[in-house]
């Protein structure tokens, strides 16, 4: 199969192999080894030189640890979002309990940061801004150096980053551009299977943490900080995944990250190419347009259900149709991770054969 959804994305094979492995004790010394270097090739990948914790979850797992880590009931959080998955900070927020207020931009669009200032002149009283890197669901990637620029260098508000599917594959610069919380899965760009989540923690995230007062347990920074300073997690962890984020890393630290995020820029830039080739549309603007997934619309007479339908029996090729109210209109494509050129080609080959069957003229 080739598997072109945006998550969770192909596991090149001496990754897998290494996920194998037999199991250890998460409390003994090759744990302690395992932890420390997927710890460290994490920093490095994150630019960060603060703390970064592994948790077992999935890429929501480490929002909503974000936001028991960072936030009490009542707290007033300024929720950026550009598609689906913007919105899932704002409703982790508002279970347990925030005042959210939602800065919603057209979908298919990125984030204005000038908005972000309108709205944070507005409302002296917000405390925190959450916000999506790259938008999964519409295929955008979000300026967020200008919008940290804002949120950061012009109000010191908080900053809470949903970088799941952009760490590892688009540049985010955690501390140069003073992230506090950046959240991420290890199904995206890192080459590994879903069971690990990620977050980094800023020094003013700390201070945020000490007066947070929303129930937390299981995702309590506090405590794996205390933990991992004997090289372990509080809670059993998935250790398979570890072996294989342990084995991802070193590929990915071995190629260097401007090679990573140039192959990242590279393939995406083949993609959008390759379907204007083929007489079909984009759904965003060169400007906006992610470098880990691609938004096209479905063209006129063509239908959205049938084409991942048959691509999947027909080509063994697996796409994602749209989210929430665009499932209908677009479709999209993964290539964060492993995704080669040949996957790529192998993918606009089908599209080729099959469009046409499907009704679509150019
Ligand atoms: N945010 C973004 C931007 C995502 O792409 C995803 C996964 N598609 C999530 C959050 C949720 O992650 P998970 O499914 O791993 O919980």
């Amino acid at each position: 199969m080739n598997l072109r959804i945006p998550g969770p994305t192909p596991v090149p094979e001496d990754v897998l192999q290494a996920s194998a492995a037999q199991m250890i004790n998460h409390r003994g010394p090759e744990f302690k080894e395992l932890i420390g270097r997927v710890t460290d090739g994490l920093k490095h990948v994150y630019a960060t030189e603060e703390d970064v914790f592994i948790l077992t979850c999935s890429g929501t797992g480490a929002m909503e640890a974000t936001v028991v880590n960072m936030l009490s009931p009542g707290d007033h959080v300024l929720n950026v979002s550009i598609g689906v998955f913007g919105d899932r900070f704002a409703q982790i927020s508002e279970a347990y309990g925030a005042k959210v207020t939602r800065l919603e931009f057209e979908w298919g669009t990125s984030a204005d940061p000038d908005k972000v200032r309108e709205v944070l002149n507005q409302n002296p009283d917000i405390y925190a801004v959450s916000v999506t890197h790259n938008e999964t669901s519409t295929g955008v990637t979000n300026d967020l150096e200008s919008i940290a620029a804002v949120v950061k260098g012009e109000f010191g508000k908080l900053l809470l980053v949903d970088g799941v599917s952009s760490v590892s594959s688009i540049p985010l610069l955690t501390d140069k551009w003073h992230c506090d919380v950046v959240a991420t899965g290890s199904q995206k760009g890192w080459m590994a299977p879903p069971g690990l989540a990620f977050n980094s923690v800023s020094p003013e995230a700390w201070q945020a943490y000490e007066k947070a007062t929303m129930p937390r347990f299981y995702f309590d920074f506090g405590k794996a900080k205390q933990y991992l300073k004997n090289g372990q997690n509080p809670w059993t962890p998935a250790v398979s995944v570890m072996y294989a984020m342990d084995a991802a890393l070193e590929k990915i630290l071995a190629e260097g990250m401007a090679n990573v995020y140039e192959r990242h820029a590279s393939i995406a830039q083949m993609t959008r190419d390759g379907m204007k080739a083929l007489g079909l549309e984009l759904f965003t603007s060169a400007a906006d347009a992610s470098n880990t997934v691609t938004a096209i619309k479905v063209p006129e007479g063509v239908e959205c259900a049938e084409l991942v339908r048959r691509m999947r029996t027909e080509y063994q090729t697996v796409i994602a149709p749209g989210q929430g109210r665009l499932t209908p209109d677009i479709f999209r494509i993964g290539h964060m991770g492993y995704a080669r050129e040949e996957d790529i080609k192998g993918l606009l080959d089908a599209l080729a054969d099959l469009l046409p069957k499907l009704g679509f003229k150019r």
